[in-house]
C-alpha cells in the first residue's frame, strides 16, 4: 500500500497535519536517512542530519522519548564513577557534552550541585575521591561550573544537616548538570529536525529491515493506528532503537552477534522529608556499595535511585520491584538519619533499560557507558547505535551524521548542533517568566513553569491560549498545567495522546499526583478545544490509566508505595 494513502486514514484531529505530511512524504524519492527510534539518541540523529541537509524520516513505534530516555536519573554529568574505570576519553566527551548542552539548552539542562559524604567505613579513601574530583576539574577545564571544593565534617553537616554524623570525616561537593526533563529534549530535537525538513512519524514501528544484496534499502513500518504496513526507502538507515537494537537488527538474514545487554535501573520519587538535602546527595549504598542519588527534583520532590540489575524481559513493561523500593528507601534512611521515609512516603515509582553494549561475565556498573557505532560491513546501508547515554546525545548523533556524509558520499559539512540552541533556548528562563508574570499577567507559578519547560516557546503556549483566557489558568491537581499547553502538545509538539501530552509534553504526569488531580480539567479541554467525543475522552483516560501501570511497583496497583 502506498504510505500516502494512509493518510487519508490515519490522520485527523489536532496534529494530524504535521502526521499527514509526515505520511505524504514517505511516498517521495528515498530518503538519505532513515531513523529508527525517537530517544534522545534518535532524535538527536534526525536534527543533526536534517540541518545538514539531508532529507531525513524519524520514525518511532510508541512517543518521542517514551523508551530509556523518560526512565533514567537525569543528569547530565561527566561520570565521576568512570574515572575509577580509566574512562578519561569518555568522562572527558561527556564533560564538554555537559557544557554544550548547559548552553544550547539553558531552560531544559541546569547546573546541579552533588555532594559526596566521606565516611571513614567508604569503600574509597578520601585522598581517592580527592583524586578523581581533581582530575574531573581538570577534564573539565574549559566549563562554566565552579570547580570542586572539600567540606570539613562541621561544613559538611551545616550544609545537610540531617546527614548522619556518624563516621562522617568530610564531604566533596561538586557541580554537574540535571534536566528534570530528557523527554522534552527530544521533543526539540524533533521541533527542530521538523523545521529543517525532516518527517517525523510516531506510532509506526519499523518491523523488517530490506536488505537486497548485503544492501540495506530500508525498512518496513507498520503504522500503528491503522495496523497497515508500508514500504519506506533509504539509502542509510540508522538503527537508534536502544534497547531494542537486536529485536530489529535481527530481522536481517543474517542477523548479527547479540550486541545488547541491558541493565535494569529503577527510581522512586518522594515528597521533601525531614533532613533532605537541598543539594544532591552521591553516596555509596551501605547494603552493597553501589553508587546512589538522592536529587532534588522538579523544585518539588526528590529522586532517589538507580538499582543496576541485568535485565533480559519485556522491554515494554518494565517496573520497579518491592525489593528494589525497600532497598532506596533503607539506604535514605540510613544516610539522613531522621528522614522517616516509608513505603507510604514514595509517590510513585519508575525503571528503565539501560542499553548497554552486550558483555558477559562483567559486572554491571563496570559495563562501559561509552556508544559503539556498528556499520555492519560488509553489509552496506545500516548503522546501529549501541548505547549512549543523555549527555552524550549530541556528539553521538555528530559522530552518526559524520558517517553518514561519508557513506552517502556527500560534501563533509560541520555539525552546527553545538552552536545552535534548541528552538526554546534564545533568552534567560528567569525573564521569560519574569515577562510572563509581567506583561501577561500570568500567575508567577505558571510563569515559571512555562519558561522552564518551553523557555521562550512559552510564546507559542500564550498563542495557543488564543483568546480564552480559562486556557491559561492552572487544570488543578499537584502540577500548574494549563489547558493551553494540552492544546499546543496536540497542535504542535506531536502528542498523540493524552498520555503522550500528561508524560513526555507537559510533563503533568511525573507531579507526585501523576497528573490525576488534573486529568478531569484535560478531558474538558479536549472536549471544548481539541474535538474530542465521550468515546474519545473515555479512551483517553483508559489509556492513561494504563500508562500509569509503569509508575507502580510490581504487583502492586498504581499508588500503592511498595
Ligand atoms: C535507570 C537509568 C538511569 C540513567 N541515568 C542516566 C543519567 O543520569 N544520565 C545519562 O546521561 N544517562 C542516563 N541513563 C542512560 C540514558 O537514559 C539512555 O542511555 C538513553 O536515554 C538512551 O537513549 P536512546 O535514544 O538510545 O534509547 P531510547 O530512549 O530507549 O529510545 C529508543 C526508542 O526506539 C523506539 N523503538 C524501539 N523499537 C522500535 C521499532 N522497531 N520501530 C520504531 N521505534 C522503535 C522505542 O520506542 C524508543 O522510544 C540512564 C538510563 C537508565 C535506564
Amino acid at each position: 500500500m502506498s504510505p500516502g494513502m494512509l493518510a487519508d486514514v490515519t490522520a485527523t484531529g489536532p496534529g494530524a497535519e504535521s502526521r499527514r505530511a509526515a505520511l505524504q512524504a514517505l511516498d517521495g524519492p528515498p530518503f538519505d536517512l532513515i531513523v529508527v527510534g525517537g530517544g534522545i539518541n534518535g532524535t538527536g540523529i534526525a536534527r543533526d542530519a536534517a540541518m545538514r541537509g539531508l532529507r531525513v524520516l524519524l520514525i518511532e513505534k510508541d512517543d518521542l522519548g517514551a523508551g530509556s530516555t523518560a526512565y533514567s536519573t537525569r543528569l547530565i554529568h561527566g561520570g565521576l564513577r568512570y574515572l575509577e574505570f580509566f574512562e578519561i576519553g569518555l568522562v572527558r566527551e561527556s564533560l564538554r557534552e555537559r557544557e554544550i548542552l548547559l548552553r544550547i539548552a539553558p531552560h531544559l539542562v541546569r547546573p546541579l550541585p552533588l555532594l559526596i559524604p566521606l565516611y571513614r567505613s567508604g569503600r574509597y579513601p578520601a585522598s581517592l575521591v580527592r583524586m578523581g574530583l581533581v582530575a574531573y576539574d581538570a577534564l573539565s577545564f574549559d566549563k562554566s561550573l565552579p570547580n570542586h571544593r572539600f567540606l570539613t565534617r562541621a561544613d559538611a553537616l551545616r550544609r545537610v544537616p540531617g546527614m548522619n554524623p556518624e563516621g562522617l570525616r568530610g564531604a566533596g561537593l561538586y557541580f554537574d548538570a540535571q534536566a528534570d526533563y530528557p523527554e522534552r529534549l527530544c521533543v526539540e530535537n524533533v521541533l527542530s529536525a521538523s523545521a529543517h525538513g525532516a518527517a517525523v512519524l510516531t506510532r509506526a514501528r519499523a518491523e523488517r529491515l530490506l536488505v537486497k544484496d548485503e544492501r540495506v534499502l530500508g525498512v518496513e513500518v507498520r503504522d500503528l493506528p491503522s495496523g497497515r504496513a508500508f514500504t519506506v526507502l533509504g539509502r542509510l538507515t540508522v538503527n537508534a532503537t536502544g534497547a531494542w537494537v537486536d529485536e530489529l537488527s535481527g530481522t536481517l538474514a543474517t542477523p548479527p552477534g547479540r550486541m545488547l545487554g541491558g541493565t535494569k535501573g529503577s527510581h522512586v520519587v518522594v515528597d521533601p522529608f525531614p533532613g533532605a538535602p537541598r543539594d544532591s546527595l552521591y553516596f555509596e549504598a551501605g547494603a552493597d556499595g553501589r553508587p546512589m542519588f538522592i536529587v532534588p527534583w522538579q523544585d518539588r520532590y526528590y529522586l532517589i535511585g538507580s538499582t543496576d540489575i541485568r535485565y533480559e524481559g519485556d522491554l515494554d513493561r518494565v517496573v520497579a520491584e518491592p525489593a528494589e523500593i525497600r532497598y532506596f528507601l533503607e539506604e535514605a534512611n540510613r544516610i539522613i538519619v531522621g528522614a522517616g521515609l516509608t513505603p507510604a512516603s514514595v509517590r510513585y515509582s519508575y525503571s528503565g533499560v539501560r542499553p548497554l553494549p552486550y558483555t558477559s561475565g562483567t559486572r554491571e556498573g563496570r559495563i562501559t557507558r561509552r556508544h559503539i557505532l556498528h556499520d555492519h560491513a560488509p553489509l552496506t546501508g545500516l548503522l546501529t547505535v549501541v548505547g549512549g547515554k543523555l549527555t552524550t546525545y549530541r556528539s553521538l548523533a555528530e559522530e552518526a551524521v559524520d558517517h553518514a556524509l561519508r557513506v552517502l558520499g556527500r560534501p563533509r559539512r560541520r555539525s552546527p548542533t553545538g552552536l545552535v540552541p534548541l528552538p526554546g533556548a534564545a533568552g534567560e528562563p528567569g525573564r521569560v517568566a519574569e515577562w510572563l508574570a509581567r506583561e501577561r499577567g500570568l500567575q508567577v507559578e505558571v510563569a515559571e513553569r512555562l519558561a522552564g519547560l518551553y523557555g521562550t516557546r512559552a510564546a507559542e503556549v500564550l498563542r495557543a491560549a488564543g483568546d480564552d483566557p480559562d486556557l491559561l489558568r492552572p487544570l488543578g491537581g499537584e502540577a500548574p498545567t494549563v489547558g493551553a499547553e494540552l492544546v499546543l502538545a496536540f497542535r504542535a509538539e506531536l502528542a498523540g495522546s493524552l498520555a503522550d501530552a500528561f508524560l513526555r509534553r507537559t510533563m503533568t504526569g511525573l507531579a507526585g499526583d501523576r497528573g490525576l488531580g488534573a486529568l478531569d480539567a484535560a478531558l474538558e479541554v479536549g472536549r471544548r478545544h481539541l474535538g474530542w467525543d465521550a468515546e474519545r475522552s473515555g479512551s483517553e483516560a483508559e489509556e492513561y490509566q494504563r500508562a500509569l501501570e509503569r509508575y507502580a511497583p510490581a504487583g502492586l496497583p498504581v499508588g500503592a508505595g511498595s
